[in-house]
């Protein structure tokens, strides 16, 4: 890519200010919903597994945060909204820190763990590709996605290596984030990490803001699904969550003494 290009990117996706280093909003995007059912293990469809943790996440948030405004992309179970649709509210309520919760699929049952994405370049291993593909295929239900997202085609491999060179200005905050969700998912909810990866996801493509899109385990592995499916092992997963936002909010905030509340 040109330097002129690069530059004219960067500049796209910088804020006209730079804001202070506060969370004070923060949305929470539930993956896939209506007729986006998502991934599916034997009984538990991906729409609606998000759907429970991210309601879980934000009711930790408002209880134990009351000066974190939470704003959901989604909220009513069975509810469709597009890809660019989810990153436009995101935009239009100015959040400090946005995150997508969804569920791994794998041809394999005994693919296991959790991981949390970031955008960018992903190291061309067929597994990243694949979340990604998937994730991305949701704008397959859209009419006009080609119009609607700049000519990207979630089927072709060109596409997807264009958008992770979309690097924005949030990459240090959204892997700050994304390390804390990963350790809290290991320390307190005792799940297996598949760790901290890049990809290019249409969803955190536009949010301008700190962004991550989080895998909370796979639908297709046995033990998993039943964990999901299960209300202490969705509360462990949104509590494992919500520490990893406090963890972000104090660490981010205390880097900046003039904060005010
Ligand atoms: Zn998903």
């Amino acid at each position: 890519m040109s330097l002129v290009v690069s530059s004219l990117i960067f500049a796209a996706y910088t804020p006209l200010c730079m804001k202070p280093n506060k969370v004070r909003k923060v949305i929470i995007d539930a993956g896939h919903g209506g007729k986006d059912p998502g991934c599916f293990g034997k009984k538990l469809q991906e729409k609606d597994v998000c759907f429970n943790v991210a309601m879980e996440v934000g009711a930790l948030i408002k209880m134990h945060l009351p000066d974190v405004q939470v704003v959901y992309t989604r909220t009513q179970k069975n509810q469709f909204v597009e890809l660019r649709e989810r990153a436009r509210l995101a935009n239009r309520e100015h959040g400090d820190l946005f995150m997508s919760i969804h569920c791994n699929a794998s041809t394999s049952k005994e693919a296991s763990g959790t991981e949390t994405y970031i955008m960018g370049m992903n190291e061309f291993n067929s597994n990243e590709d694949d979340v990604a593909l998937r994730e991305n295929a949701s704008i397959l239900n859209e009419v006009d996605y080609l119009e609607k997202y700049d000519g990207f085609d979630p089927e072709s491999p060109m596409s997807h290596i264009i958008l992770a060179n979309y690097q924005n200005t949030f990459q240090h905050n959204s892997l700050r984030f994304a390390s804390h969700i990963e350790n809290e998912f290991v320390e307190s909810a005792r799940r297996k990490s598949r760790g901290v990866k890049q990809s290019s996801f249409v969803v955190l493509w536009k949010t301008a803001m700190p962004s991550v899109l989080v895998e909370v385990g796979f639908l297709t592995n046995p033990e998993e699904e039943t964990f999901l499916g299960d209300s202490t092992g969705k509360t462990n997963i949104a509590l494992g969550i919500f520490h990893a936002f406090e963890k972000y909010k104090n660490t981010v905030e205390v880097r900046n003494p003039n904060n005010q509340k």
